[in-house]
């Protein structure tokens, strides 16, 4: 099988162990996370060849995340850059199920990625690539990296899947717009938020305010795919998920399930919905398996320690995994 090829920047960690402001709280959990390896790590699990490629820096951050995405099955191609720090992100819980999260990435290796990381071959032979909204605003070296492995991609005839992720930390509003419009034009595949996809349609097509793009879908998937040619994924946290394909609407309902902490229950979403997709599945049982991805990593702490193998799917679906009515 070809792998699923994916990259972008990954980061230390640091969550506070009890709920209360990181000015206070003393005792920690390191780990790492990115969106790129959450979603690699999760399709690992569920038995889909991955490539992973980054950069971390010459320190004991970069070495845990190349030992601990390895070690779940990721085939990790990471440059280590001595010039820079591995990035890193402070987690502090705010409540039950809610936390707010700080980076410190400026500068950092993750960011420094360039195309040249990306060795001939990877993308052209691969199943499928991976890219999120988070790259490209990273840097200008992250950003040409983004465009050469699209533009790789497109040449080879690989199938192109993108998560908006919008982060407005990243980039001013209309710089974001701007360049994510720009990644989301050229995908095959879209993956996003009501309010993030309203973000990224081109100027004027999209309903202006996000709670009326929110509240009309299907409004907001024509305006971002008027030829009818992508596949658009709108995630709509508990609601469920609606996929826009060759002018039809699916909608799949969410699961009903004690939330524990929902960060990353994207990333599982999507890795669920590409596990099925290399493998030519139907909009409706790729939404399905991403809907129980997704459901199952709010059940549990961490931003992809809990992703699912596809028994633990079968044995959530089998017990009690009830779709919202
Ligand atoms: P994040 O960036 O926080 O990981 P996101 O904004 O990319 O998340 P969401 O729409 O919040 O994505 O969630 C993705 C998917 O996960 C949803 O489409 C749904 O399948 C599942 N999900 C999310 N929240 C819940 C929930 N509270 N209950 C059940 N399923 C959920």
């Amino acid at each position: 099988d070809s792998p699923v090829l994916t990259l972008g920047e990954t980061m230390g960690l640091i969550t506070g162990g009890r709920i209360g402001s990181l000015a206070h709280v003393s005792d920690a959990h390191v780990g790492i996370g990115g969106s790129e390896t959450n979603v690699a790590v999760s399709l690992s699990r569920l038995g889909v060849p991955v490539t992973w490629i980054g950069r971390v820096g010459d320190d004991s951050l970069g070495r845990r995340i190349v030992r601990e995405v390895r070690g779940e099955g990721v085939d990790v191609r990471a440059q280590v850059d001595v010039d820079a720090a591995t990035g890193l992100m402070l987690k502090e819980l705010t409540g039950q199920g809610t936390a707010r999260v700080y980076y410190y990435r400026a500068g950092s290796a993750g960011s420094r990625l360039a195309a040249a990381d990306v060795p001939a071959g990877l993308v052209e032979n691969a199943a499928l690539v991976h890219l999120t909204g988070i790259t490209p605003l990273l840097s200008d070296s992250a950003r040409e990296t983004c465009r050469s492995v699209v533009g790789r991609a497109r040449a080879a005839g690989v199938r192109v899947s993108v998560d908006v992720n919008y982060r407005s930390t990243l980039a001013p509003a209309h710089v974001a717009a701007e360049v994510l419009g720009e990644l989301v034009g050229q995908a095959d595949l879209v993956f996003g938020s009501p309010d993030e996809l309203a973000h990224v349609a081109p100027d004027g097509t999209a309903p202006t305010d996000d709670r009326a793009a929110a509240a009309d879908i299907g409004a907001l998937v024509r305006a971002l795919d008027p030829g009818g040619t992508r596949e658009i994924v709108v995630k709509r946290g508990a609601d469920g998920a609606t996929v826009y394909r060759d002018g039809v609407l699916v909608d799949a309902p969410g699961h009903r399930v004690d939330v524990v902490d929902t960060v990353g229950a994207g990333d599982a979403f999507v890795a669920g919905y590409l596990s099925g997709d290399v493998h030519g599945w139907s909009v409706e049982k790729k939404l399905a398996r991403a809907n129980a991805c997704g459901a199952v990593m709010c059940t549990m702490p961490g931003d992809w320690e809990a992703a699912p193998t596809p028994a633990e799917l079968d044995a959530f679906l089998a017990s009690g995994g009830d779709p919202v009515q």
